[in-house]
């Protein structure tokens, strides 16, 4: 059997079973070590213990920014509570959850910081999708980074009362915003994205966005509207911005995503009528795309330099399981 890269430059793409992808990479911000600990959030004596506690740790979070400390073994994002404190005044702060018994928390940083910090030799500050997509800290790290970021952004964006406008209050260790005006309790939440795959046999159908960086191609997505399943919305997402029809949708896995608070539900989709009519407010371009070529892609083998996303996102994972398995995936 010719080697791969072999087959690539002869011009010849290589079947997909003679595609190394390597070992499955892992998927960024889901598999969180933390427990929640909710039972603990209206607990004012246990979190106040928790925070002062040696093994306690915080994540510092600026707005899209994520403020990690250099050292000798790299980027570390964990600071003590007092000294993540020490940096800037805090906006908010969110009780993450227990770590093996030690206690996480999520700590908003004033923007006005910003510079400051910036300016600092010792520090590093950056956003989370580069963090995630560069690998600048420990993996682990991810997951309680996108809670804090996600729930941070949050309350950012809520600090006047939905119902009756008054300013809101931060309670529950930073789970809930009540409303001392009218009484409303606001909660944190999720936006629902669907992202999917429509397969037809041994094709695929992948689009580009305008602010895609050049040659990368992914998953077609959208958010979940009120009032409709996840089966509809892929439906509907894949026929308004690809005028392609699917039957059958299976659910494959789903991902946080902390840009701002979404979680991603990872679909394939069946496609049964196959003719493209794209959507240009929405996308680019739009097209069929065989499986061998998608495995070239996802190897970093493309002739064209065409490109799926980083294993980061879960668009990768949907399109690398149909690359592994071809239409089965939808059984
Ligand atoms: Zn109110």
């Amino acid at each position: 059997m010719k080697d791969p890269a072999t087959a690539a430059r002869a011009g010849a793409a290589p079947e997909p079973g003679a595609v190394d992808l390597g070992p499955k990479p892992r998927l960024g911000y889901a598999g969180s070590a933390l427990d929640r600990a909710a039972d603990r959030r209206l607990d004012p004596a246990f979190l106040q213990s928790a925070e002062s506690a040696a093994d306690a740790g915080a994540y510092a979070v600026a707005g899209d920014l994520v403020v990690m400390r250099k050292g000798a073994h790299g980027l570390d994002p964990l600071f003590a509570p007092a000294e993540a404190r020490a940096l800037a005044p805090v906006d908010e702060a969110v009780f993450l959850g227990l770590d093996e018994g030690r206690a996480r928390f999520g700590l908003g940083i004033a923007a006005a910081a910003v510079d400051g910090l910036k300016a600092r030799s010792d520090l590093q500050l950056a956003d989370l999708r580069s963090i995630a997509v560069q690998g600048l800290v420990a993996p682990e790290h991810l997951p309680p980074l996108a809670e804090a970021k996600a729930m941070l952004q949050w309350h950012a964006r809520h600090r006047f009362c939905a119902n009756c406008g008054a300013p809101t209050l931060s309670v529950c260790a930073g789970w809930k915003r009540d409303c001392p005006a009218c009484k409303a309790e606001h909660f944190p939440r999720t936006d629902p994205v669907v992202i999917m795959l429509a397969i037809d046999g041994d094709l695929c159908l992948l689009g580009r966005q305008t602010r895609f960086v050049p040659g990368m191609w992914s998953c077609l997505a959208g958010f979940v509207e009120p009032g409709e399943t996840i089966e509809e919305a892929a439906r509907r997402e894949i026929r308004e911005e690809a005028g392609v029809i699917c039957g059958r949708i299976k659910y494959f896995a789903s991902q946080p995503w902390p840009f701002p608070m979404s979680l991603m539900i990872g679909c394939h989709a069946e496609a049964i009528a196959t003719e493209i009519t794209v959507d240009r407010s929405e996308l680019e371009d739009a097209r069929w795309f065989s499986r061998r070529e998608v495995a070239q892609m996802l190897a970093g083998r493309h002739p064209e330099k065409l490109a799926t996303p980083p294993p980061v996102a879960i668009a990768h994972h949907i399109i690398r399981a149909w690359v592994e398995v071809g239409a089965d995936v939808l059984r």
